[in-house]
């Protein structure tokens, strides 16, 4: 998309700080990774935390249409939200269900993932004071250290399990610690194998789960054999480039989130003038500044102060002091043909110049989830197709 298309979607009587999410490259992104598999291997394509920013029900109706199979959620209420919207695929809840929770997820139809025997029980109660029984899966914990059962407690586990008569075990599931690192590959292979010798066990037992998944975005691209029959991407479908080893890429992913705003005012300052607040950026010579309407309850993240970068006409500007709140301050004295009004692109591309989120994140010292996940619902998302 270039900029003059863009500007037909930013309102001329609002704010013009606006993330563009383009839905075709989000589904061409999940056809890149359908191709790195095996026909018959299924996709969850996880939207939890709104889709990591993109916005999980216009993210999930484009995904559905394009093949997922199922959707992964962190909570009971993102599953509801999608339920709400029409999506019917199978809704895994990967963060578990919380006391209060069980009722819901029978009602949507919202499949939780068994972190502990706690929420096994629990859940299966209240399935048999429903006289119903529900589908579940199971989290294990091969070398993650977060949430799931360990190897070493899975027998006993196995023990409370076959007493729970109202719940079915339909999937089993790990994650992965650090797929993305090239050293950690022995790591990476023990999991799987420590996967595999948790299915041995519950199949012993006569607990035959159906669907078996590990794969998160970096497995899926570096592990063919950690697909199973599942594979639960994330981040690779928003076409983040930072969750794999530096130099590896997948053909024909791209950045679905784009981040721009127009400029609200320029000013001249003379060399010496101090720049927001604390004072932190002093101008060393007569400088051009201008204004940009987004700040840091925006998700434009204070920690880009001084170090950040936007393309103005298609020219990199960089941010010169503090962020604040609701407003931004770049240096434009190199770019003359900058006026109020300017298109801004913080994320994106302009012409043969481009930001990735990836590439604000190392600005800062964090990863490309952080940032687009980070940009908060002030911001209007803008759908194109
Ligand atoms: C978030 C998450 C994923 C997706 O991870 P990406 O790195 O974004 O692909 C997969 N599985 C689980 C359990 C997760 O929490």
């Amino acid at each position: 998309m270039n900029l003059s298309d863009a500007e037909t979607f930013i309102s001329p009587n609002v704010r013009p700080t606006v993330a563009i999410i383009d839905l075709d490259k989000l589904a061409s992104n999940f056809r890149a990774i359908k191709a790195l598999c095996e026909p018959d291997t299924k996709i969850l394509a996880v939207v939890k935390a709104n889709a990591y920013g993109h916005g999980a029900v216009e993210c999930s109706k484009t995904l559905a249409a394009a093949g997922a199979d199922q959707f992964g959620v962190a909570i009971v209420e993102e599953g509801i939200e999608l339920r709400d919207a029409g999506i019917s695929q199978p809704i895994l809840c990967i963060g578990g269900i919380w006391p209060g929770d069980e009722e819901r997820v029978i009602r949507h139809n919202i499949t939780p993932v068994i972190l502990t025997t706690e929420m096994a029980e629990r859940l299966n109660r209240a399935a048999a004071e429903r006289q119903t029984t529900v589908d579940v899966h199971l989290k294990l914990d091969t070398g993650m250290g977060r949430v799931g059962v360990v190897l070493d407690e899975l027998p006993s586990f196995i023990d409370t399990l076959l007493n729970l008569k109202n719940i079915r075990v339909t999937g089993v599931m790990t994650h992965f610690a650090a797929a993305n690192d090239p050293n950690e590959t022995e790591f990476t292979e023990r999991q799987i194998a420590d996967f595999y010798r948790g299915v041995e066990l519950l199949r012993s037992r006569g607990i035959q789960p159906e669907i078996l998944d590990m794969a998160n975005s970096p497995a899926a691209v570096l592990y063919k054999s950690s697909h199973g029959n599942m594979i639960r991407p994330g981040g690779l479908l928003y076409g983040f480039g930072d969750i794999l080893p530096s130099g590896s890429r997948v053909e024909g992913i791209e950045p679905v989130m784009s981040l721009r705003t127009k400029v609200a005012m320029v000013k001249d300052v003379p060399a010496g003038a101090s720049i927001g607040y604390a004072r932190s950026f002093v101008t060393q010579r007569a400088s051009r500044i201008a204004t940009l309407p987004i700040g840091y309850n925006d998700g434009y993240t204070r920690s880009l102060s001084n170090k950040g970068e936007v393309l103005i006409c298609g020219k990199a500007a960089p941010v010169i002091g503090r962020i604040s709140m609701d407003w931004t301050t770049v240096d434009i004295t190199g770019i003359p043909e900058v006026s109020a009004g300017s298109d801004v692109i913080l994320i994106g591309s302009d012409g043969s110049e481009s930001i990735t989120a990836d590439d604000v994140a190392a600005q800062c010292g964090t990863i490309s989830y952080e940032i687009t996940c980070g940009i908060t619902s002030r911001i209007p998302r803008i759908y194109i197709k």
